[in-house]
């Protein structure tokens, strides 16, 4: 292939896909586009660089190259097996709700199920190995959320798709939950100085989302994604009045690039050689700590 062909192959990608698929990618794009602009104009923190450590692992290899396979593995290979088996999406159970119904009722039952598990992963210490290297950029932005671990996102997506699959909803719930995850995500790693209010009770975003990665009480809280009223709901908001967060980061020495990151999760356990437990672990609430002890 030579680089005068990308043109003809792109034009041909988005050529057989269809609208709503086209409309989703441009929200996405626009949005991102967005974001950049905003965090150069109101930055939370100032100084954080565009072009910053990590940059290219993030978008071109957790962005671009991992969420492509992934999305082959989880849609094509795992779903469609389930489906194959059981046969789920015939019988079509949702397929006569409205479409917007459809839509709200996967994204706020998904945003239920990424608070617990997201909680658990702060609690367990082998859920946390697939979660730190979310918490591990030292910058936080508009592009940093996007660095999760590939088991992280096997099951968040699988659990998040196979369902609308599986009951039958309309093929446009893919593409438009796609965006909706893609754009919220952006916005509430985003390094914003935004002032919701009282809208932070239930619109998620970057005012209480800094501080959950940051090294510090914060990170043992604020477990939402894009509903902060889990948080509210459950004891673990944590918005401190006149204060910034900042100190981004794991406590702990974290490999810089993808490869090394992923197969970092794998490591073996610290064990104590006085005990024989294993060591805390950086990030991870401690067991008499349900709600944030200070990380
Ligand atoms: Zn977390
Ligand atoms: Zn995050």
């Amino acid at each position: 292939m030579t680089p005068a062909a990308i043109p003809g192959i792109v034009h041909d990608l988005f050529a057989h896909m269809p609208m709503v698929q086209r409309l989703s990618l441009a929200a996405i794009g626009v949005g991102a586009l967005l974001l950049m602009v905003l965090e150069r104009v109101i930055p939370y923190n100032k100084g954080q660089k565009f072009l910053r450590e990590g940059f290219f692992d993030d978008f071109a290899m957790y962005t671009i190259a991992q969420n492509y396979v992934l999305s082959i593995v989880i849609f094509s290979i795992i779903i469609a097996r389930v489906d194959t088996i059981g046969g789920f999406s015939r019988l079509q159970l949702i397929a006569h709700w409205p479409l917007a119904v459809q839509v709200a009722f996967f994204v706020v039952t998904h945003d239920l199920y990424i608070y617990w598990m997201h909680r658990w992963q702060h609690r367990n210490k082998y859920m946390w190995r697939l979660h730190e290297a979310h918490h591990s950029p030292t910058s936080v932005d508009w592009l940093s959320g996007s660095r999760s671990h590939l088991m992280e996102i096997l099951i968040n997506q699988t659990v998040e798709f196979a369902p609308i699959v599986l009951l039958g909803a309309s093929p446009a719930v893919i593409p438009i939950k796609g965006a909706i995850s893609a754009v919220w995500g952006m916005y509430i790693h985003a390094n914003l100085n935004v002032r919701t209010g009282r809208l932070q009770w239930i619109i998620n975003g970057p005012e209480m989302h800094r501080w959950h990665h940051a090294k510090g009480k914060g990170m043992g809280a604020n477990f939402s994604t894009k509903l902060a009223i889990w948080d509210w709901m459950f004891g673990t908001a944590y918005l401190p009045i006149g204060q910034r967060a900042g100190n981004y980061g794991v406590r702990t020495w974290f490999p810089v690039h993808y490869f090394a990151q992923t197969l970092y999760a794998f490591r073996p356990f610290h064990r104590r050689a006085s005990t024989g437990s294993v060591a805390p672990v950086d990030g991870a609430l401690r067991p008499a700590d349900p709600a944030g002890g200070d990380l």
